[in-house]
């Protein structure tokens, strides 16, 4: 495996654990994925093959002390997720690594050209004489987080889609020194311990090791006269009131990306996105299955014998429903195209089912009449299957 694959992979995220998870936890949410995605378990599946090696190759690492300790180094060196792109300098390193051992000096195997016993002097000298001015992680612009919120409009915003105020409180670019961290008026200055790259090395006998510059805390900057809102940090936390336009046809639950719309970048990097879970309140008439409206209607027994036609609401509005005689309680009518809008510009249907409803109370009259349709129709018998079952 090449350094970048290796640096390029986040065991912890494989595994579904911080970077601070005890040995426990790591043990734990192993086991549970292994489990989940055993081949035996899922015979034919890529996905769970593929994620079952991903687990066992992040639990093979980070279950081991040592291993677990050189990988939370070199990824504190070279930052979590890897070298990234466009990172020129770092090229030397691509070479295939050694058999899977963790050892750094296996790691980039070949790098140096020094043999065997290419240690971490041979890593680093070639990483820093190659290294381009100001190309170091530590203080490389970072995309901004992703942020994610709840909302919660009502079942018509649902299927209308609305444009929502949300408040949210994050952290913003200091709008005072607009994110540079130095007071109006003064700017940082590049970090002469570290050349503005925001590593120093030290020698140790024949090793040379990196470490963050003590001078700039590895930012490569020094701020001489801080901000006075932010104190340096070039970032504050701020409310801010940010319209949201939902799409219509959301549904309970769905989760929306705003692309750029989370927490800004630092130095001039893409802001992350804000993610919104919409929750939608149920309507009184109406309910959702998928792009078609439901509702129930309650009819009487004359209606659906006799038939009738009916007045059913829409949501903007209403529509006849011609019921023929004869239709039986339970029966869903389907009215084309008054559902939900759908992304191509259609829309579901409503669906209309009929329930009858027997009145709890009836007069004379009623019961009277009732009881000579009852004798009008005596050579009816609605149970005749169930009869012969029971061997009548
Ligand atoms: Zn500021
Ligand atoms: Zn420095």
């Amino acid at each position: 495996m090449s350094a970048r694959e290796w640096l390029d992979k986040d065991f912890y995220a494989e595994l579904g654990v911080s970077s601070a998870a005890s040995a426990d936890e790591i043990k734990k949410a192993y086991r549970k994925l292994a489990r989940e995605n055993h081949p035996d378990a899922n015979p034919g599946n890529a996905q769970a093959e593929a994620k079952f090696k991903a687990v066992s190759e992040a639990y093979g690492v980070l279950s081991d002390p040592d291993k677990r300790k050189q990988y939370d180094e070199a990824r504190k060196l070279f930052g979590a997720g890897g070298f990234g792109g466009g990172q020129g300098g770092f090229g030397g390193f691509g070479g295939p690594g050694g058999t899977g051992g963790f050892d750094i000096g296996d790691l980039f195997g070949g790098a140096g050209g020094g043999g065997g016993g290419g240690g971490l002097g041979d890593i680093f000298g070639g990483l820093f004489g190659g290294r381009r001015p100001g190309a170091t992680t530590a203080n490389r612009p970072k995309r901004g987080a992703d942020v994610e919120t709840e909302v919660r409009i009502d079942f018509v915003e649902a299927v209308r889609g609305a444009t929502v105020p949300l408040r949210l409180s994050s952290p913003v670019s200091c709008p005072t020194c607009h994110g540079s961290g130095a007071k109006p008026g003064t700017r940082p200055r590049s970090c002469t311990t570290c050349s503005g790259s925001g590593l120093v090395t030290r020698n140790q006998g024949a090793f040379a090791f990196s470490e963050p510059c003590p001078d700039c805390r590895g930012r490569g900057q020094l701020i001489d006269d801080p901000c006075p809102d932010c104190r340096g940090e070039g970032v504050s936390t701020r409310s801010r009131t940010l319209t949201v336009r939902i799409p219509a046809g959301v549904s309970d639950g769905q989760r929306i990306r705003l692309a750029g719309q989370g927490e800004p970048g630092r130095q001039g990097a893409a802001a992350g996105d804000l993610y919104v879970v919409v929750h939608v309140s149920p309507h009184r008439v109406f309910g959702r299955s998928g792009d078609d409206l439901t509702i129930t209607v309650q009819v009487t027994f004359p209606e659906l014998a006799l038939g009738t036609t009916l007045t059913v609401p829409t949501l903007d509005g209403k529509v006849s429903l011609k019921v023929p005689a004869g239709t039986g309680s339970g029966r869903t009518f389907r009215v084309r195209g008054k559902g939900v809008g759908k992304k191509d510009g259609s829309s579901g249907d409503l669906l209309v089912t009929l329930q009858v409803v027997v009145p709890s109370k009836l007069d004379d009259k009623a019961a009277e009449a009732l009881a000579d349709y009852a004798k009008a129709t005596a050579d009816h018998d609605p149970r005749r299957d169930l009869n012969e079952l029971l061997g009548r």
